[in-house]
């Protein structure tokens, strides 16, 4: 890979209506308010702004990677020399047909979740609360309830690396617990079809989509920056100990901090930044309860969020 280069920079400028902005605060701009500069970031308006970058950044064999809200990622404290793609509301175009839903990948979830229930149509329900982008959400595999978005998914078509657009089908976007295979792949989600049931009553489902949102609010930290959940549920630990959360918990760790990161006080599986937190911290708060409760239990967590290194490669915790 080659480095970002100013002229680098310069003929990104060039590339139809992309808007660029360089040196990027990753503390300021990210969920978890943690990071050092992005070299450069870009904002696409349209597939042919994509595919043009694509094929841009695969010629001058440049450093990339995208990102939605950045609500499922830790950025390290180093300065990242990579060209950031954010895919966000210039990629928020949602239609209706019958069951199915046509939905670009910058689509706020909550609110593909709501168009769905004012459409009469039940399946995503579970993603209401979940503060990312469509494209975050199936590349992550994301939901709540033992739900995945994964389930009601028809196809995805991404701007593959060479800048063409390629299609999968459901099978071949090989959803697991939060995950796909877009973990494994570099390219980037533009597009999702989805295919939904009809509600029973759209009445019972809004009550219960508030249901579900009352009832995040009230476990979740919402003040403080963080990312989520940061273990993944295992069955087995669950049957055996119960959630990461509990376990964490009975291990006396909630409400411990390292620097500015704290395990909240209100969820244990959440860490939350409380005001001056590193990659460092985090990383160091997250290497500790897991090693805590793999002595009390065996079980071995998996950490949720994933790591972007100064390359600005995207690596599991
Ligand atoms: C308060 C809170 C609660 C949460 N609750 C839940 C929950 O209940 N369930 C759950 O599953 N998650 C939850 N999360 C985690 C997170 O919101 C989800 O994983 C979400 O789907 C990530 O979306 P994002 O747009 O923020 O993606 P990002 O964090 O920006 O990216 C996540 C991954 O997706 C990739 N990506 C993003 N957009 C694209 C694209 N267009 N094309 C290709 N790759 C892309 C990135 O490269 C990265 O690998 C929660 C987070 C927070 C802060």
């Amino acid at each position: 890979m080659n480095p970002v280069t100013s002229s680098a920079i310069e003929a990104l400028k060039n590339i139809k209506k992309l808007q660029v902005q360089t040196g990027v605060s990753l503390a300021e701009f990210s969920n978890w308010k943690v990071g050092g500069r992005a070299t450069v970031l870009v904002r696409p308006t349209s597939v042919e702004e994509t595919l043009a970058l694509r094929k841009f950044i695969s010629e001058n064999q440049l450093p990339s990677l995208v990102i939605g809200n950045t609500t499922n990622l830790l950025f390290t404290d180093e300065d990242i020399d990579a060209v950031f793609i954010k895919i966000g509301s210039d990629f928020s175009k949602v239609e209706l047909d019958g069951n199915i839903i046509t939905a670009q990948a910058g689509v706020w979830a909550p609110k593909l979740a709501r168009f769905a229930m004012q459409g009469g149509l039940a399946g995503i329900e579970h993603t209401c609360g979940i503060p990312g982008t469509l494209g975050g959400l199936v590349v992550m595999n994301g939901g709540s309830q033992r739900k995945g978005i994964g389930d009601n998914i028809t196809y995805v078509k991404t701007a593959g690396t060479e800048g063409k657009i390629k299609k999968y089908n459901n099978e071949q976007c090989q959803f697991g617990y939060r995950s796909s295979i877009f973990q494994e792949l570099d390219e980037v989600i533009l597009e999702v079809g989805l295919e939904l049931a009809p509600t029973i009553s759209k009445k019972t489902m809004h009550a219960e989509m508030l249901s579900i949102l009352r009832s995040r609010s009230k476990k979740f930290p919402r003040k403080l920056p963080n990312c989520g959940s940061v273990f993944v549920s295992n069955p087995a630990m669950y049957k055996q100990y119960g959630p990461p959360g509990k376990v964490i918990e009975e291990s006396g760790l909630k409400g411990l901090n390292i620097g500015g990161a704290q395990i909240s006080p209100e969820h244990a599986n959440f860490i939350v930044n409380i005001g001056s937190a590193t990659a460092k911290d985090i990383l160091e708060l997250i290497n500790m309860m897991r090693e805590e409760v793999y002595e009390k239990t065996g079980y071995l967590m998996e950490v949720e969020p994933k790591h972007v290194n100064a390359c600005g490669e995207i690596k599991r915790i």
